[in-house]
């Protein structure tokens, strides 16, 4: 069982446990888990660090549940990018997501806080674990949609590859579905699908 240092969380992994699942509906938890335990095998298979890729697992939709109050206060009173005021909770539990993890969880890891701010739109650039997070979100056991298949052959092929699938798949369904594309999206978009020009 996976032992926790003292240098992320000073939690043990059942305290952390304890204190998401009372933050989000029995199904989100179970979906938190099962992106745990998917990163944590490619973070075996990529070589990241697996108490980090845990707790960023854990943690990445720590405010998914929370009213859009909250964040709107949050993105007044911590001076966030203004503009953060005109989109929804789909953008906001990954990019203002992290002050309540800081404040309510005292984790304070950059990578980890990273994670999360990417787990939703990708980055133009991100490290091992970041993309383990924003792969594992997509592909864990219960993920089913069209693609999903080649999705994770791809991640377990090459961890680029998914990420570049991924990005095109999103941004494809967001216009696809009519919705409003967060710039971060497409500078994602820009870094990793086009193959030319
Ligand atoms: P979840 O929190 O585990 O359900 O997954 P994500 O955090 O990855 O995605 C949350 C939602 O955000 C999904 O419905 C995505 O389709 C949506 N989403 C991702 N990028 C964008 C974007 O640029 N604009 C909008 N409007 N929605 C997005
Ligand atoms: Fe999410
Ligand atoms: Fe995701
Ligand atoms: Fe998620």
């Amino acid at each position: 069982d996976l032992v926790y240092s003292d240098h992320y969380t000073t939690d043990t992994r059942d305290q952390l446990l304890a204190k998401i699942e009372a933050h989000l509906r029995p199904e989100r938890f179970a979906h938190v888990q099962r992106v745990e335990q998917t990163a944590i095998a490619l973070a075996k298979q990529y070589g990241a660090d697996v108490e980090k890729t845990s707790i960023a697992g854990l943690v990445h939709d720590y405010a998914k549940q929370r009213p859009d109050s909250d964040f709107l206060q949050a993105i007044s009173d911590y001076r966030l990018d203004p503009d953060l005021a005109n989109w929804n909770n789909a953008i906001w539990h990954g990019v203002v997501g992290p002050e309540f993890i800081k404040r309510e969880l005292g984790i304070y890891d950059e990578e980890i806080l990273n994670a999360v701010r990417y787990h939703t739109t990708g980055n133009p650039y991100m490290t091992t674990l970041e993309k383990i997070v924003y792969m594992a979100d997509y592909i864990e056991p219960a993920r089913d949609f069209d693609g999903v298949a080649e999705a994770r052959e791809m991640t377990a092929r090459d961890l680029d590859l998914g990420v570049a699938f991924q990005t095109w798949h999103t941004l494809t369904y967001l216009i696809a579905e009519n919705k409003a594309i967060y710039p971060k999206t497409i500078e994602t978009y820009n870094a990793w699908v086009p193959t030319s020009g």
